[in-house]
């Protein structure tokens, strides 16, 4: 097979696709997403796998698991919080031993670029007491992906890959496999693996517990776990992409420390025994939290010297580069170009697109709102967020998807009003709708805004698993009462009106919604380019209602 050029994620996408792959799932979130948009390209022009965008990440799992009940192979992909939104089908996926392989490909964000914060998905891996692969290239990640497979069903529990933002949207050469077919579809055995009571659940957990000394010999026994022979009494454990940036350093050290790479977990402690017999200062550098460096200290006698984040050699936040590794190696930081020599670049803020929107929404909101002395305005994750800067300073929260509609509604049960919660079409269907399930319960006295732009903006304009003619249905059919649920048109010609609206809506006091449509302008940009490429006469774009 020929080689390729890939991203980490695609690198994860085609691993997938090589081992068998018969269906994935995700929901848009970076750096996870080019996973699902390079196997919706692939299944354009292959016809398969089945690959598929859902309303959320536990969604997207459970579908997954779905594909493994029937022996086939699933991927189900996500970005670092979205394992926190598929933390209660990933744990018990680990006790139902599924027999159709089953991948989860995280993509953890150190640094947050694009992110709320930077959790380490390992110790997800390590919670569910399953195997997780942390690729350190692109190669791997494909390799990495393929031989995941072959773990999950070999084990029958559920196999994480992590990566990273840095790998995720990095390319490099692959070098490819031969495929391998789909399985044939095959219901398990006998099925009350699957039955999570409590009295399958104790016999399944014990039995979880029981393969753990083959998984450790597993991890211990992988070529992906390498111990490399240096002088001295001096070693460095390097974890996944923090490899490149030793290996990238280590030759200006005056002699070669004794590393150990740790690519699959659980970190292999047999070879980590062999390697700290040979010397009494490690490092640690690992992309994310101290993981294997808390590992270490549990493990070995006081009279070693443990480095690394916790202990100040690396920043305790943020992601590794060559540089901070070279200055934890002890080298002086590498001689580059000044920037102190250069003009300085001009500021750049986060900007909605000009005539997002978002923009026109926001000002009739603020104009409601600067009608009472205080008001309380929630909101959440997507492009919108950025109403919070200037010059919009419209919205005040972005704590997790959906958070903003719980959070207005304990503003309004504390007492506060006006309370306003502010959400986008894509985030309302994730998780918003069961925070307005309980608004709609209590009839509490807050007003929903639904920003509906037909998409999911932030991550590239990924389509919403409900088109907008159907977020007025969906909202009634929760109960909220007709009289006070508006459907609007954003456009910057309503504005008076929508603001009078959001007026009356805030003097109510009960529950209300109002969804303010327009499409994205990156949609109408790109529903544009695919008509004048199909040549047909381009149809008027805009609001739907
Ligand atoms: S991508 Fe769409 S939603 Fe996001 S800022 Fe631009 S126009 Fe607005």
């Amino acid at each position: 097979m020929a080689d390729a050029v890939l991203l980490g994620d695609e690198a994860v996408a085609l691993g997938a696709i090589h081992a068998g792959l018969t269906a994935s799932y995700a929901y848009p979130g970076t750096p996870s997403t080019e996973i699902t948009e390079f196997l919706l390209g692939y299944a354009a022009r292959h016809g398969r796998p089945h690959a598929a965008w859902a309303s959320n990440e536990k969604t997207a799992f459970e579908e997954a698991l779905g594909v493994c009940f029937v022996g086939r192979r699933a991927l189900v992909s996500m970005k670092h919080v979205g394992l926190n939104v598929a933390a209660d089908p990933f744990m018990n996926a680990a006790l139902v031993a599924p027999h159709g392989g089953l991948v989860v490909a995280v993509a953890d964000d150190p640094g947050m670029h694009s992110s709320q914060n930077e959790q380490d998905s390992r110790y997800y891996a390590d919670f569910a007491r399953i195997v997780c692969f942390e690729p350190a290239d692109q190669q791997e990640a494909y390799d990495m992906t393929r031989e995941a497979y072959e773990v999950s069903e070999r084990f029958r529990i559920p196999v994480m890959v992590r990566l990273v933002t840095r790998l995720a949207h990095a390319r490099s050469i692959v070098r490819l496999g031969e495929p391998r077919p789909e399985n044939p579809l095959a219901k398990p055995p006998q099925t009350t693996s699957w039955i999570l009571l409590p009295v399958n659940a104790r016999r399944q957990w014990k039995a979880l517990l029981a393969r753990q000394g083959e998984l450790r010999d597993y991890a211990g026994g992988s070529p992906y776990n390498r111990l490399t022979e240096g002088s001295g009494r001096f070693g460095v454990i390097t974890t996944g992409i923090a490899r490149n940036y030793y290996l990238e350093n280590v030759d200006d050290l005056d002699s070669k420390p004794w590393h150990l790479h740790v690519g699959v977990y659980p970190a292999p402690t047999p070879l980590i025994r062999r390697f700290t017999e040979q010397v009494d200062r490690v490092l640690v550098l690992e992309d994310g939290y101290p993981f294997v460096e808390r590992q270490l200290r549990t493990l070995l006698p006081t009279r070693y010297t443990v480095m690394g984040r916790e202990t100040g050699e690396v920043s305790i936040d943020g992601e590794l580069t060559p540089d901070t590794v070279r200055q934890a190696l002890g080298l002086p930081v590498a001689a580059g170009v000044s920037i102190d020599a250069m003009m300085p670049p001009p500021a750049r803020p986060p900007q909605l697109c000009q005539g997002c929107p978002h923009g026109d929404s926001y000002r009739a909101l603020k104009e409601a709102v600067a009608s009472v002395d205080e008001a309380v305005v929630t909101s959440d994750i997507g492009c919108y967020t950025l109403g919070a800067l200037p010059p919009y300073s419209a919205i005040e929260s972005c704590v997790c998807m959906g958070a903003s509609v719980g959070m207005a509604k304990g503003a309004a049960d504390a007492g506060f009003h006006p309370a306003f919660a502010v959400i986008g079409d894509s985030t309302f269907l994730h998780s918003g709708v069961t925070g307005l399930m309980d608004a709609v319960a209590a009839n509490t006295d807050m007003t929903l805004v639904i920003l509906d732009n037909g998409t999911v903006g932030m991550t590239g304009a990924q389509p919403t698993v409900l088109p907008s003619s159907r977020i007025q249905t969906l909202v009634m059919g929760l109960g909220v009462d007709p009289d006070h649920c508006h459907v609007l048109s954003a456009h910057p010609r309503h504005a008076a009106e929508n603001a009078d609206v959001l007026k009356r809506e805030m003097a109510h006091h009960g529950l209300s919604v109002v969804v303010l449509v327009r499409e994205c302008l990156e949609v109408v940009r790109e529903h544009k380019a695919a008509t004048r490429a199909s040549g047909a006469q381009p149809v008027a774009q805009g609001a739907t209602s």
